[in-house]
C-alpha cells in the first residue's frame, strides 16, 4: 500500500470511483481504500435508471451534468456501461395526480428547466402502450434512460487504474487524524499520509463524518428490487409512480426489473439485507393492475442494496465544515446512480481549483447543523 498520495477516497462505490478518475485525469496522485470490493454496495446492486426526472430542485444543476457525461460514457470511460436512452415516464392514475405534475413542471420552467414534459393520454399510451386504461398522462423526460450499474461502478474503475489511481479493496478506513498539513488516514492494512481526503463511504459515512466532529441524521435504508423471467418486448422507457411505490423497466434480455421503494431491513455492520416479501407482494400487485401484459410473468429473484438516506432526501456534496481539507460525497437517499459522473466531476473541480460552477451549495453539510440550531 501506497503510504502517501495527493488525495484519499474512502469508498469504492460509483462516487468514490468517478470522483478518483476526475482527479487523475486532473493530474493527481489517488488512493481508493474500499472495505470490501468496488460497486459491492448500492452502486453495483441499483436499479440501474439514469433519470433526471422528478429529483429535487437543488440536485437538477448535478443531474443535468451528469445526463451530459452520461450521452458521452464511452469516451469518459471506455465502455458504453450499458447505457441507452428511451426517456423516464412519471404516470399519473387520476385527473388530480396528473393537474399536480403539471403544476410541478410549470413551476420548473419558472426556473429554467424544461426536462420534464407534460403527456396527455394520447402521447402516455404511444411511449407505454401497455398501461392500464384508467392512466390519464403523466410526465416524460425523454433524454432519460438506463444502465448496467455493476458494469459502470468497474468502468470507472479500471479507468481510474488505467490513468494512475490506487484502488485498495478488502481494506477499512477505521480513523483519520490531522498531523501538520496532511492527514494521517488509519486503515485495517497501514497509515496513507494525505493533504486531502474525500468521505464516499455511502452508508457508512456518518461515522466518518462523526469522527470529525460532523454528525449527521444518516439513515441506513435497503431499497428493493425483483426481476421477471423474460417476457416479449413491451416497453422502452423507465416507468415510475407517485401515488404507488413503483418504478420499472424491461431490459434488452426481455427480462422486467420491478423496484419503487419497499424496503428490507439492512445490517450495516454485516453486509447483509433481509428482504420484505410481503411489501415486494405489493409491488407485484400494482403492476399487475397497470400492466396487465405482465399477468404472465415469474418472479426469478429479489434483493436489496444498502444505501444512505438523509432527512432531505439530497446529497451532502461539499468540504466538510470541521476539517480543512476533508470532502464529502454521501448520502445519495436512493437515487445517485445517475448523479455519479458529475459528482465525481464537480468534487475533483472543487478539490483542484478550490471552486465549482455546479451550484453545491445547498448540498453542504451545513445544512444539519442549521437544522440542529433551529430545534
Ligand atoms: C436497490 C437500489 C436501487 C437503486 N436504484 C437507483 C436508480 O435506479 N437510479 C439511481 O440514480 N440511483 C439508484 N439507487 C441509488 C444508488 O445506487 C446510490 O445512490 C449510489 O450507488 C451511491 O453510491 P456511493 O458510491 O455513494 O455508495 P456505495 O455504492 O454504497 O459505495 C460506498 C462504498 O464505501 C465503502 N466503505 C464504507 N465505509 C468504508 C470504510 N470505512 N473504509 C473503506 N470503505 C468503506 C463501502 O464498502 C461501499 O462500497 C438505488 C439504490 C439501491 C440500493
Amino acid at each position: 500500500m501506497p503510504q502517501t498520495a495527493d488525495v484519499v477516497v474512502i469508498g469504492g462505490g460509483l462516487h468514490g470511483c468517478s470522483t478518483a478518475l476526475h482527479l487523475v485525469l486532473r493530474g493527481l496522485r489517488v488512493v481508493v481504500v474500499e472495505k470490501d470490493h468496488a460497486g459491492r454496495h448500492a452502486s453495483g446492486v441499483n436499479a440501474g435508471g439514469v433519470r433526471q426526472l422528478a429529483r429535487h430542485p437543488a440536485e437538477i444543476p448535478l443531474s443535468i451534468a451528469s445526463m451530459e457525461l452520461w450521452e458521452r460514457i464511452e469516451d469518459l470511460v471506455g465502455d458504453d456501461c450499458g447505457f441507452s436512452s428511451h426517456g423516464t415516464v412519471l404516470v399519473a392514475e387520476s385527473e388530480a395526480e396528473l393537474a399536480g405534475f403539471r403544476a410541478r413542471v410549470d413551476d420548473l420552467r419558472l426556473q429554467g428547466y424544461t426536462h420534464e414534459e407534460p403527456i396527455d393520454r394520447a402521447e402516455l399510451r404511444r411511449l407505454v402502450p401497455a398501461v392500464a386504461d384508467h392512466c390519464p398522462g403523466g410526465v416524460v423526460s425523454r433524454r432519460d434512460g438506463a444502465a448496467d450499474p455493476f458494469r459502470t461502478t468497474q468502468a470507472f474503475r479500471r479507468r481510474a487504474v488505467e490513468k494512475g489511481a490506487e484502488v485498495i479493496e478488502g481494506t477499512t478506513v477505521t480513523g483519520l487524524a490531522r498531523h501538520g498539513a496532511v492527514w494521517r488516514v488509519t486503515t485495517s492494512a497501514g497509515v496513507i499520509e494525505a493533504p486531502k481526503v474525500v468521505n464516499a463511504a455511502g452508508a457508512w459515512a456518518d461515522r466518518i463524518a462523526a469522527a470529525l466532529g460532523e454528525p449527521v441524521p444518516l439513515e441506513v435504508f435497503a431499497p428493493m428490487l425483483m426481476v421477471t423471467s423474460p417476457l416479449p418486448a413491451f416497453i422502452d422507457p423507465v416507468v415510475i409512480l407517485r401515488s404507488r411505490k413503483l418504478s420499472f423497466k424491461q431490459r434488452d434480455n426481455g427480462t422486467v426489473v420491478i423496484g419503487g421503494g419497499h424496503r428490507a431491513t439492512p445490517h450495516r455492520d454485516e453486509n447483509r439485507t433481509v428482504i420484505d416479501w410481503r411489501a415486494l407482494a405489493t409491488s407485484a400487485r400494482t403492476v399487475w393492475e397497470l400492466f396487465p401484459v405482465m399477468r404472465a410473468a415469474t418472479i426469478v429473484r429479489a434483493w436489496a442494496g444498502i444505501e444512505a438516506r438523509m432527512p432531505d432526501d439530497l446529497p451532502v456534496v461539499g468540504p466538510s465544515a470541521t476539517s480543512e481539507g476533508v470532502y464529502h460525497q454521501f448520502g445519495f437517499s436512493g437515487h445517485g446512480f445517475q448523479l455519479g459522473p458529475a459528482t465525481g466531476a464537480a468534487m475533483a473541480e472543487l478539490i483542484v481549483t478550490g471552486a465549482t460552477n455546479i451550484p453545491l451549495e445547498a448540498l453542504g453539510i451545513r445544512r444539519f447543523q442549521r437544522a440542529a440550531r433551529q430545534s
